[in-house]
């Protein structure tokens, strides 16, 4: 098992249209927290599946996605949990 929690996104899409860098943070936690759900193998593969400029190692740390987020997410210090969880 693993020490993170999961992130309460209730999926606006606000941090997805505004990540200057083509990612889709949205999808991303969603797969983050099956990842943590012990959804291991379908993530793997669904991350395989995306272009190499959008899995969660590109994210940069910029931080404007989540300005905005409703829910506070931690967004990008998130993707950097689940771009180091994914090189496991
Ligand atoms: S802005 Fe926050 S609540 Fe909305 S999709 Fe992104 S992480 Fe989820
Ligand atoms: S912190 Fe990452 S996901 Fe968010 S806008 Fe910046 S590059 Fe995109």
């Amino acid at each position: 098992m693993y020490d993170y929690e999961k992130v309460d996104c209730i999926n606006c899409g606000d941090c997805s249209r505004r990540c200057k860098m083509g990612l889709d943070p949205e999808k991303l936690l969603d797969l983050y927290n099956l990842f943590l759900d012990g959804k291991e193998e379908y993530v793997r593969k669904e991350i395989a599946k995306l272009p190499e400029e959008q899995r969660p190692d590109r994210c940069f740390g910029c931080g404007s996605c989540q300005f905005f987020c409703p829910k506070q997410v931690e967004i990008w210090k998130t993707l950097g949990r689940f771009a180091k969880l994914l090189k496991e």
